[in-house]
């Protein structure tokens, strides 16, 4: 595996590898990565010549009062994981080699998907997220872009970009890895304590038994996520949202439909959770 903090490096290094025929898969993170990053770096490295994971800390997909200084940043650890698996390039660009001082361009994706649900609390994010997506997709110039279904709406967004856009990628959404006791892995769940890392529970908890009862036509829409929203605020310190929605606009259901996502935003102490699942009725 060989590290590259410089854009223009990369973009030529693998321009050569286009030029072979090799096909670029290319798997983007903020790194303190685990069990969820590593399954989308093994799927690229299926389905790819050459696997690129590039680990940068957004800056712009931060809001001022968000946990941007306290982002994880472990790069020893990262880089030991990603030796495990087959990494070609492992791409860790500076700020400025980013954002430099004279970067005036940003990409909005300004439909509806990017102003609800983690738009609607964090404005200014999913600008954050296509700008620096846009950009890592401009240098990598991938075949296959690898991203996780844990952070749904990103992935729609992103989608919605690269269509918008007509970028010339693959957009790949690959399942949820959880812990064996249900938590959807995180980086940030290296912020919970014993106490709070036990009350996170309660999210995946919440989603499955809404699945559940989903399966089982138990009651209306409204009456059921009530009742889960209830229960969660009983463990949970703030409920953001928990929505149930269609799994393409991303609008809220009002009654039950073929295939429906719920998603919610969670915080347990300081640390703000996010997870949804993807509900299919037969
Ligand atoms: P992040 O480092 O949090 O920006 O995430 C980088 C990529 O990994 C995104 O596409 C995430 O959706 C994906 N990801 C994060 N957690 C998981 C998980 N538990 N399972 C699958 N993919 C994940």
């Amino acid at each position: 595996m060989k590290m590259i903090r410089s854009p223009q490096r990369l973009q030529k290094i693998l321009e050569k590898g286009r030029l072979r025929k090799k096909t670029v898969g290319f798997v983007p993170t903020m790194g303190a990565l685990h069990e969820g990053h590593l399954s989308l770096v093994r799927s690229a490295d299926r389905e790819n010549d050459i696997t690129v994971v590039s680990i940068f800390v957004n800056p712009s997909q931060f809001g001022p009062h968000e946990d941007y200084m306290k982002y994880p940043r472990v790069l020893g650890a990262d880089k030991r994981l990603l030796q495990k698996c087959k990494v070609d390039y492992l791409f860790c660009p500076s700020v400025p080699a980013i954002y430099p001082q004279d970067h005036a361009t940003c990409v909005a994706v300004g439909t509806e998907l990017a102003r609800v649900l983690c738009g609607k609390f964090r404005p200014g994010h999913f600008q954050g997220v296509a700008t620096v997506v846009a950009k890592l997709l401009n240098i990598v110039g991938p075949n296959r872009l690898y991203l996780g279904a844990k952070d749904y709406q990103q992935a729609a967004v992103i989608r919605r970009l690269v269509n918008d856009l007509n970028m010339n990628v693959r957009v790949r959404v690959m399942p949820t890895v959880r812990e064996k006791d249900g938590l959807a892995m995180s980086s940030r769940n290296r912020f919970l304590n014993a106490e709070e890392r036990r009350r996170a529970l309660a999210l995946s908890h919440a989603l499955f038994e809404l699945r559940r009862s989903l399966l089982k036509k138990k009651g209306t829409l409204a009456s059921l996520k009530a009742q889960t929203v209830r229960k969660l605020k009983k463990t949970v310190d703030r409920v953001q949202y928990f929505e149930i929605v269609d799994p393409v606009t991303l609008a809220p259901l009002k009654k039950a439909k073929g295939k429906m996502v719920v998603l919610t935003a969670c915080f347990v102490g300081k640390t703000r959770l996010i997870d949804n699942v993807i509900i299919s009725l037969p």
